[in-house]
């Protein structure tokens, strides 16, 4: 059945009762409304309501989607790499003339302020943009005469079915991180949403159905480990990204590589921010706070420990506790903006505070609490104030764990090289920073702190679409990274053709 296509804007009876959104799979072209092995309830936190129930797929839909991706690809693949690449211009316009109503399903549905989701759905649109270069990212490499009368030349080939499985946090910008790149290599698609956050991935496809996307070329569907395993195992997939926590991440990469499948899987972090005791205080204030705070510290690249070496606690918190304190949280739907908004699920808050009150069993110090936060206007919302725990040691639970949510640790450390230590003791090498004046103390950090990608007087290092985004260890399973030249290379195979021709055949025609 072809449905109507979703409304993204909350949607009430004139009796005043709840409507669900839609939350289509589209296939082949085709929207259309299922019913899945079950249905998961999607959350607009800031309520605590139910907006949509999203179809957990299973293994049919999963093979449709796989089989109308694969139908796509011979004729996507022979279509000219500047043609796909218009479809990205228009595309990219088309975004920019939504953005609005974009940025309104992610606060919706994630629970970011407007602020936070206009600048990663900006994120998003650089993707496209660097989507949009594509007939001179496929450049191959040739040279004349490799040997006398052979030319050899390199090009750079798409690889048939690839799969996007995507986490709740940044649903419009961790999506763009993929499709867009994929598309326009020459692949065809199947994009897995987190089922938490389904609608803003429905309307965006729903932007690119407009801009002129071939049928069966990209495909949704929706769903939890059922429909990724029988993603992992089809056998017309040829990669995956996925981008998710570590456990999940290991997993979809063994899974995926031991069924013959290139995988690239981004996981988790623990990012540790460096504040020197010459560092700038309030600049590094207000960075440390965006940091840890933004987005309610849901980001893999949340600076969610600051290692305050010497003196710098003493200068720099008192003004950071403030600036907690003064963190405004309430709903991300209405027109009136917080500072900060909601976190995902009552679940995932219950997590945030129990994390906390472990830290300070174990010892630590809860210095600014935002535990016991209350809105009056939103009492049902899943809430938690800017929370900051002093004196964490490395063997607490909560400095081991990523808590992903607004929580700021402290360890306090008597040098550089203490805190290097701490950071490089970590499992995960997503992000690290450093504050400070000292160029010394700057170069020394960006050459020996284990994290692939590092900040200097900057609180979250997150790469930009032209640059990959390289996390290490436990934050990243896989060779190449997402974005940039190794997302090309990553939905490409490389091809060496070796060229001669003989001479005294019709290449001679010229001499006669
Ligand atoms: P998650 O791992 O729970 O889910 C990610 C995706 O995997 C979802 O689409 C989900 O449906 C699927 N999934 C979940 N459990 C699964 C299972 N057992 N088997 C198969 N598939 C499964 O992650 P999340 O909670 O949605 O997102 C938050 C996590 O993502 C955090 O750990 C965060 O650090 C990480 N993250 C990492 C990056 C990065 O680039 N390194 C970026 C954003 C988020």
């Amino acid at each position: 059945m072809s449905a109507k296509l979703p409304k993204e804007n909350i949607t009430r009876g004139s009796n005043g009762a709840h409507k669900l959104t839609p939350c289509p799979v589209f296939i082949g072209g085709e929207w259309r409304e299922i019913g899945g092995v079950g249905t998961s309830p999607v959350f607009n936190p800031s309520r605590g309501e139910t907006i949509a129930e999203v179809p957990l797929c299973g293994a049919d839909v999963v093979d449709e989607a796989v089989e109308a991706a694969a139908d796509a690809f011979p004729a996507w693949r022979d279509t000219p790499p500047v043609e796909r690449a218009r479809l990205f211009f228009r595309y990219r316009q088309l975004v920019e003339d939504n953005f609005e109503r974009i940025c309104r399903t992610v606060c919706r549905e994630h629970g970011k302020t407007y602020a936070e989701a206009r600048g990663s759905a900006y994120r998003g649109i650089e993707n496209i943009e660097y989507a949009c270069g594509i007939p001179s990212l496929l450049f191959g490499d040739t040279l004349e005469n490799l040997a006398r009368g052979v030319d050899c030349e390199t090009m750079h080939q798409p690889l048939g079915v690839c799969v996007g499985i995507t986490p709740f946090n940044f649903p419009a910008m961790v999506p763009l991180w993929m499709f867009p790149l994929a598309l326009a290599c020459g692949n065809t698609f199947v994009l897995k949403p987190s089922e938490k956050v389904p609608l803003t991935a429905v309307l965006m496809i729903e932007l690119l159905e407009k801009a002129g996307l071939p049928k069966g070329v990209l495909n949704l569907v929706h769903g939890g480990r059922e429909c990724v395993d029988a993603l992992l195992v089809h056998p017309k997939v040829r990669a995956i990204s996925f981008v998710g926590s570590s456990p999940v991440a290991k997993y979809i990469y063994e899974t995926g590589t031991r069924n013959g499948k290139r995988v690239q899987a981004n996981g988790g972090a623990k990012n540790y921010v460096v504040v020197m005791p010459d560092a700038d205080v309030s600049n590094t204030v207000d960075a440390l706070s965006t940091a840890a705070f933004g987005c309610a510290g849901e980001r893999c690249m949340a600076g969610s420990t600051a290692i305050a070496v010497g003196k710098a606690a003493d200068r720099v918190l008192p003004s950071l506790v403030e600036a907690a304190r003064n963190i405004r949280v309430g709903p991300t739907d209405s027109e009136a903006q917080p500072d900060m908004g909601p976190v995902i699920t009552a679940q995932h808050r219950d997590r945030v505070l129990s994390l906390v009150a472990a830290g300070e069993s174990e010892g630590a110090k809860v210095i600014a609490d935002g535990r016991g936060v209350k809105i009056a206007d939103a009492p049902n919302g899943f809430f938690v104030g800017a929370t900051i725990v002093d004196q964490v040691a490395n063997e607490m639970t909560i400095a081991r764990e990523e808590v992903f949510g607004p929580v700021l640790n402290v360890m306090r450390m008597a040098d550089l090289d203490d805190a290097i230590e701490i950071a490089n003791r970590s499992a995960y090498g997503n992000g690290a920073s450093i504050f400070t004046n000292s160029g010394k103390a700057a170069r020394e950090f960006k050459n020996r702190v284990k994290a692939g990608m590092v900040g200097i007087n900057l609180g979250v290092p997150a790469t930009m679409a032209m640059f990959p985004f390289t996390g290490w260890d436990e934050s990243f399973y896989g060779d190449l990274h997402i974005q940039g030249r190794e997302g090309v290379q990553f939905y490409t195979q490389q091809k060496v053709v070796t060229t001669r021709w003989f001479g005294d055949g019709v290449g001679d025609v010229w001499k006669k």
